[in-house]
């Protein structure tokens, strides 16, 4: 039998960039959880009489925090519920999925997990280009510009180093401090970066910059959330060490 509770990635924000899958699970979820990322029409596959309960963290708002969501997933399987737990993207990317997973793994309710498209994808798709290529591209990196509370900071020289793609999560507001931390490490400040809002969506905008002028751009075009970084495989910078210097880490 299929778990009580499903926690479902909604994809990047558009209704038909969802898997059958997740319609299938909202189709028959009788309560939903959602993020406020998610766009409102996914919200639609659920039936009429589904209860819809906004969970969205907003920076700085505290009233939804991670153990009061948690608590409501399990209070809403123990009724017997069919829960959707329904999240941006790809619920495993970013998704504090591990946490809710625990939480109703500990109060003995299992959880299927649905997969979505995660936004790095669709943001590759919105400038027309592979995440991957066999040439320059070859290997990816998933990051997160906004650590937890207490987390040691990335060592984004070592990030700058491993010649990859950097698709960054929650850079918007800290867009400056990894550029900046990246070039200390010894990326060349010409590195491309590819700037995507609303991913996806109908009104999603491209902006191209580079590591050097990142900050200003995004100031300069008033770039808002939810957005994603794209930042090419840093080359190295002329005159930088070889090895990457450890780099003051943003946050
Ligand atoms: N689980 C999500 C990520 C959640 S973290 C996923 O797999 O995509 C939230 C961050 O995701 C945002 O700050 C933003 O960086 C990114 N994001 C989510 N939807 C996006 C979209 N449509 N376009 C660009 N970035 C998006």
């Amino acid at each position: 039998v299929r778990p009580l509770v499903s926690l479902v990635g909604a994809g990047p924000g558009a209704a038909d960039l969802m898997t059958l899958r997740a319609v299938e699970r909202l189709r028959a979820a009788e309560v939903v959880f959602h993020d406020r990322l998610v766009d409102p029409a996914a919200l639609d596959f659920a039936p009429p009489q589904a209860e819809r309960v906004l969970v969205g963290k907003a920076p700085g708002v505290r009233e939804w925090s991670q153990p009061r969501i948690n608590r409501l997933l399990v209070a809403a399987a123990r009724q017997g519920r069919r829960v959707v737990r329904l999240k941006c993207g790809d619920p495993g990317v970013f998704g504090r999925a591990g946490e809710e997973i625990a939480a109703l793994a500990e109060a003995g309710f299992a959880v299927e997990i649905v997969p979505g498209v995660t936004a790095a994808s669709a943001a590759a798709a919105e400038i027309g280009r592979p995440l991957t290529d066999r040439a320059a591209r070859r290997s990816l990196l998933l990051v997160s510009a906004h650590p937890a509370e207490g987390a040691p900071p990335l060592d984004w020289a070592a990030l700058g180093a491993a010649d990859a793609t950097l698709a960054v999560y929650m850079g918007v507001a800290r867009a400056g401090e990894v550029a900046a931390a990246l070039m200390a490490g010894g990326a060349d400040p010409a590195t491309p970066v590819a700037v995507v809002e609303r991913a996806g969506r109908a009104d999603a905008r491209r902006t191209a910059a580079t590591l050097g002028d990142l900050a200003a751009v995004i100031a300069a075009q008033a770039v808002r959330n939810p957005a994603i970084l794209l930042i090419d495989p840093p080359r190295r910078a002329a005159g930088a060490a070889a090895a990457p210097r450890r780099a003051a880490a943003a946050g």
